[in-house]
């Protein structure tokens, strides 16, 4: 379906068309050529202290970084549930089993006082988790030193899944550096996109080779196909590279004008009743890839799917938050520790429009339509 407005459209420069002709010209578009090493030192150096292995997608990321930590089959690992399904599934690819944890109301992101109870019961139990899968939903970063505390204390591995945060940062600092290992998406309708893509990074560098290693089917230094592991086939491509190098030049920009949009939605919203919006909390300064809000039904009259339905009639796509993992019929059986934090936002919660190529009329027409709203419910 075409929407007249979309949840998020990625933009593009002249630049994107450059590099890609670029890379159609050398003929080198698979998984060799000067774009991927270009793409990994330009975000190695916005990092600092990190290395980046430019991966096909945000979920091969996540495969990958489970292996490096050992990850197999009968381990636990713990796992924020209010996410989207990528950030658990390759605990199960590898036979692992999820555990997963509810959210706190102020960043909507794991809790760290549940995640403490929860290791703490699962080492009654005798299972001590593996690692810690934490996420800054909708760009928003999450509660880093309370989790990285809890990893230290309990000497857990945090994965940090900050496909929805390249660019977001925590008191200074950005999202994806905090964990053990760090992960970013590249994909379609993210910040930046490569048309599918991904990232881990991380400060130990002999994990980053590894990773590098084990993208690329495990192959060994040698003339001949000579192979020690089971490796897979991850590694981004010089075509995606050519677009991700000229996105990654322009983050800086695309951040701004994602926290342009939704500072305006902020402003033309200040007064309607019953809605609230994901906000930064003192240290957090997210990208806010998709401005999300919060609807009572109670004070606005209205629910967020009535929203999502007159938006959709207009041609305006919205997106309700992520189901929590809890909740899906394919995770039935997985342990689940908290209350019902996560699934009251889901109930509430509705993303809006969020391109960057959202003009002022658009999100003015946008904002006048959930205005009306107002005036049917007396
Ligand atoms: C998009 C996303 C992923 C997966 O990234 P892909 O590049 O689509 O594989 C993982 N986790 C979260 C939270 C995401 O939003």
């Amino acid at each position: 379906m075409v929407f007249k407005i979309p949840l998020s459209f990625p933009e593009f420069s002249l630049m994107e068309g450059q590099y890609l002709q670029q890379a159609l010209q050398s003929g080198q578009l698979a998984t060799n050529g000067p774009f991927i090493h270009q793409f990994e030192t330009k975000l190695s150096k916005r990092l600092k202290t990190h290395q980046v292995v430019a991966l096909n997608s945000g979920t091969s990321a996540l495969h990958l970084a489970l292996v490096l930590l050992g990850i197999g089959p009968g381990d636990e690992v713990i796992c924020q549930s209010f996410t989207f399904c990528a950030s658990a599934n390759p605990i199960v690819y590898l036979g692992a089993k999820p555990v997963f944890v509810d959210s706190e109301s102020e960043t909507w992101n794991i809790s760290p006082e549940i995640l403490e109870d929860t290791i703490l019961s699962r080492i009654a139990l005798g299972k001590k988790p593996k690692a810690i899968v934490c996420v800054h939903l909708f760009g928003l970063p999450a509660k880093m030193k309370e989790i990285m505390d809890i990893s230290g204390k309990y000497q857990i591995p945090v994965i940090e899944d900050a496909a929805e945060a390249v660019g977001s940062t925590l008191n200074g600092q950005l999202c994806g550096t905090f964990g053990t290992l760090g992960i970013y998406s590249f994909n379609g309708n993210k910040i930046i996109t490569s048309g599918g893509g991904g990232a881990l990074i991380g400060q130990d560098s002999s994990l980053i080779e590894k990773a590098r290693y084990l993208s690329t089917q495990a192959r060994e230094d040698l003339p001949y196909y000579h192979h020690l592991d089971i490796g897979y086939n991850y590694k981004m491509t010089n075509m995606a590279a050519a677009v991700g190098l000229a996105q990654l030049e322009r983050l800086d920009e695309i951040v701004m004008r994602r926290k342009h949009i939704n500072q305006q939605y902020k402003e033309l919203m200040a007064d309607f009743p019953g809605i609230s919006f994901q906000e930064n909390s003192g240290a957090t300064d997210s990208n806010f890839w998709l401005t999300s809000i919060l609807i009572d039904e109670e004070i606005a009259g209205f629910t967020n799917d009535r929203l999502r339905v007159v938006l959709l009639k207009n041609g305006i796509e919205t997106r309700f938050l992520w189901k929590p993992l809890h909740l899906q019929p394919i995770y039935r059986e997985v342990p689940f520790y908290g209350g019902k934090v996560a699934e009251n936002l889901f109930l509430r919660g509705l993303c809006l429009p969020s391109s960057t190529s959202l003009s002022r009329e658009d999100q003015e027409h946008i904002v006048k339509l959930i205005e009306k709203e107002y005036k049917k419910v007396v």
